[in-house]
């Protein structure tokens, strides 16, 4: 087990996953999340038997763990039902795949509920006729998933409009929907969580994120985090990645991330630009190994 968490990035795989294997031996990556289908398009292509082999190999050799990352046209709120079929459907392949590669996990935005009535404040919480959805639409993923090893990693969005979770509190009512499901895992996008006013930033900030986190849904569910500066500031609620050493987000933010003893075992990627992967991937390897002894 490592003292410390493993490192990498989302790696393009246009081209075939075995590029997405020579990239992560470009810039450095101890691990590797990647989409299993177009992110903007519904529909999938085949799989390539041969890649996939390639693909288990050079990952396996390397000792590099993958995620999936599922689309993200997928809607888990939405009051559409034709949303809710292709949402289900592009989720379903996203599991399949990330089985027959032989992910850790799958990724998923916790959606948002368009057309739903606000309440006259930011977001909209899991209840009613939302628990519904989410209970019709996950739950079959959830069991599909832990049958076959996986988790569904749920990542709060930057918040703003009708989203379904942005701060960590919102997560209780959201897991609580799904029955605290063994499957259910929380993925942490540190873009996303500043957007949504939790100041990792600050001294102590990061361990009062993860406190809040852990009163809502226990210890143990963060399975992945994405460490990604914000081009904006403290509760913009936009989601507009940038590089960690540039943009709003202070460093601190990543040092402490690192520290974390709770997240020690729990695998960071980068999703900014693929021109910075190399030197933000380098970033978090020096505060990290800065603290080793
Ligand atoms: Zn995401
Ligand atoms: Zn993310």
């Amino acid at each position: 087990m490592p003292l410390r968490p493993l490192i990498g990035a989302h790696v393009p795989v246009a081209g075939g996953l075995l590029r997405g294997v020579e990239y992560a031996d470009r810039v450095g990556a101890e691990v590797i999340q990647i989409f299993a289908a177009n992110a903007r398009r519904w529909g999938w292509q085949d799989p390539d038997p041969v890649q996939d082999v390639a693909f288990q190999a050079g990952t396996a050799d390397r000792g590099v763990p993958v995620f999936v990352h599922a689309s993200y046209l997928i809607n888990v709120g939405s009051a559409d039902p034709a949303i809710r079929r292709r949402s289900l459907a592009a989720l379903t392949h996203a599991v399949d795949r990330a089985a027959d590669l032989g992910a850790r996990g799958v990724v998923v935005h916790t959606g948002s509920a368009v057309g739903a009535a606000r309440n006259g404040r930011r977001g909209c919480l899991v209840s009613g006729p939302i628990s519904t959805r989410l209970r019709d639409l996950l739950l079959p993923v959830l069991d599909r998933g832990g049958a076959l090893g996986l988790r569904l990693l749920v990542e709060p969005t930057a918040g703003g409009g009708t989203s379904l979770a942005s701060r960590v509190e919102h997560l209780g009512p959201y897991f609580d929907a799904l029955d605290r499901h063994p499957a259910l895992g929380v993925c942490l996008d540190t873009c996303h969580l500043w957007a949504a006013g939790h100041d990792l930033a600050a001294d102590g900030g990061l361990a009062a994120t993860l406190d809040a986190l852990v009163e809502a849904v226990g210890p143990d569910r963060v399975g992945l985090v994405h460490a990604n500066g914000s081009r904006d500031g403290l509760g913009s609620g936009r989601d507009r990645h940038e590089s960690l050493a540039a943009g709003m987000l202070d460093t601190s933010a990543f040092r402490q991330l690192l520290a974390n003893d709770a997240l020690r075992e729990v695998p960071v990627v980068v999703e900014t630009a693929t021109e910075g992967h190399r030197a933000d991937i380098a970033l978090l390897k020096g505060l990290r190994d800065g603290l080793a002894g």
